[in-house]
């Protein structure tokens, strides 16, 4: 099952419409698509060389940094690229 079959299948059964918008901590609803990229060093890449893996990631269009929830869900987002939005 990738990402897109799991979004499917939430998405059949829970009704968005009940679901609040999620917003970041200052009160800003608006996010934007962004794209970082993993550096692949030669000596690990399939290819011999120097590779870029793009990850897809948002962005708080108030602080231009990636919003705490989402970054919980990346994982290994360096902190310095969390937003510190507060309430
Ligand atoms: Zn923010």
């Amino acid at each position: 099952m990738d990402q897109n079959d799991i979004r499917n299948a939430m998405q059949s059964q829970i009704d968005l419409s009940t679901a609040p918008w999620h917003g970041c901590e200052q009160g800003n609803y608006l996010f934007d698509s962004a794209t970082m990229f993993k550096r692949i060093s030669p000596i690990v890449s399939p290819t011999g060389n120097e590779e870029f893996a793009a990850a897809e990631v948002v962005v708080c269009r108030k602080c231009g940094k990636i919003p705490p929830f989402f970054a919980e869900k990346m994982g290994d987002c360096p902190a310095e690229h969390v937003s510190e939005c507060k309430k």
